[in-house]
């Protein structure tokens, strides 16, 4: 195999670590991750890992160095293979491609990938979208892909759906394998977008309060769930009468989002259900930093899995929990 058959191989460590020290400790104190004592001084380097600084806290007589408590902490792999994975991850690659571009295995590239968009959903969670909002709804077929207990091949509690199989007529539902995906694009910046069991009123309502601020303007189509939201200024199209736009009032925008998510979600070739808030939430992100390029994108990423705080919770997978609306009726009930 020739020796540049890998991209990371193209990038200097010492660069990396430079890059990774001015990163963490832009915008943070030098402090130790430990006690968050400001007590702390130089302490040579490590002799397997030269380039890496190391420091030592005087109040809890402990050594640090700049990936202690990040995403990257003991990590086998180089730095380069974390950055170009991050880059790859914004270019929307799915794990499988990850790993097979850095050479790591598929088991690496899927954890990677998890942690990864977990730091990033770590920008979106206060999302709340306010001025002129546009509504659509989707469904989306996700089963229990990658679900079975200790891996391997489970009984799927149904039958094969079968290659493009035709889907049951009607609304989806959580239960039917089809949860709803609503959109909501603010035409002043923003977008939220949100996984939820099903499209009834009270689910709507709630996704709404969640995701729009009261008072705000909203333009979606005719659908009755979106007729009875209360606690805002609303008006809507009427697509069954070939109705798209009237003036200013249409949900081109919120359609035009979906004609992206789709292509988008195909990449994973199928989803789980309970990875689908994940990667919604993920390709929320990548929409309201469109601006950026995947390298800047990249950045705002790695800044966030260097922070001990973050990277502690992207690794339990909280922030993709705290996106999960599946469970808004159950919530409501209690
Ligand atoms: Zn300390």
């Amino acid at each position: 195999m020739p020796i540049f058959s890998h991209l990371h191989q193209l990038f200097h460590v010492d660069t990396c670590h430079a890059y990774l020290h001015r990163l963490r400790w832009k915008d943070r104190p030098l402090q130790c991750p430990r006690c968050q004592s400001d007590d702390v001084g130089p302490w040579g380097t490590y002799h397997y890992r030269p380039r890496c600084k190391r420091y030592r806290c005087r109040d809890c007589k402990r050594t640090f160095n700049d990936l202690t408590g990040t995403l990257f902490d003991r990590s086998k792999r180089s730095l380069a293979h974390w950055m170009l994975a991050t880059f790859l991850l914004c270019l929307s690659c799915s794990s499988r491609r990850i790993a097979r571009e850095l050479g790591v295995h598929i088991r690496t590239g899927y954890r990677w990938c998890w942690w990864l968009r977990n730091a990033a959903l770590s920008y979106e969670m206060h999302r709340q979208l306010d001025g002129t909002v546009e509504a659509d709804d989707l469904y989306h077929t996700a089963g229990n892909k990658g679900q079975a207990k200790q891996g391997g091949k489970k009984s799927l509690g149904r039958r094969a759906r079968g290659r493009r199989k035709k889907r049951e007529p009607g609304r989806g539902h959580y239960d039917k394998d089809r949860p709803a995906i609503i959109a909501w694009v603010s035409r002043q910046r923003g977008v939220v977008v949100q996984a939820t069991r099903d499209f009834t009123v009270r689910t709507v309502q709630k996704a709404a309060d969640l995701a729009v601020q009261a008072g705000s303007r909203l333009y979606t189509d005719s659908a009755g769930s979106y007729r009875a939201l209360q606690g805002y200024v609303h008006d809507f199209v009427n697509h069954t009468k070939k109705e798209y736009a009237r003036g200013d009032v249409h949900e081109n925008r919120a359609e035009c989002l979906f004609s992206l998510l789709k292509p988008y979600l195909r990449v994973f070739r199928g989803l789980s259900k309970t990875n689908l808030p994940g990667y919604l939430g993920f390709f929320q992100f990548l929409r309201n930093y469109r601006q950026l390029t995947a390298f800047e994108q990249a950045g705002l990423i790695l800044y966030a899995a260097l922070d001990p705080a973050i990277s502690s919770r992207a690794r339990k997978g909280e922030f993709v929990k705290c996106l999960d609306h599946f469970d808004l009726l159950q919530m409501q009930r209690n």
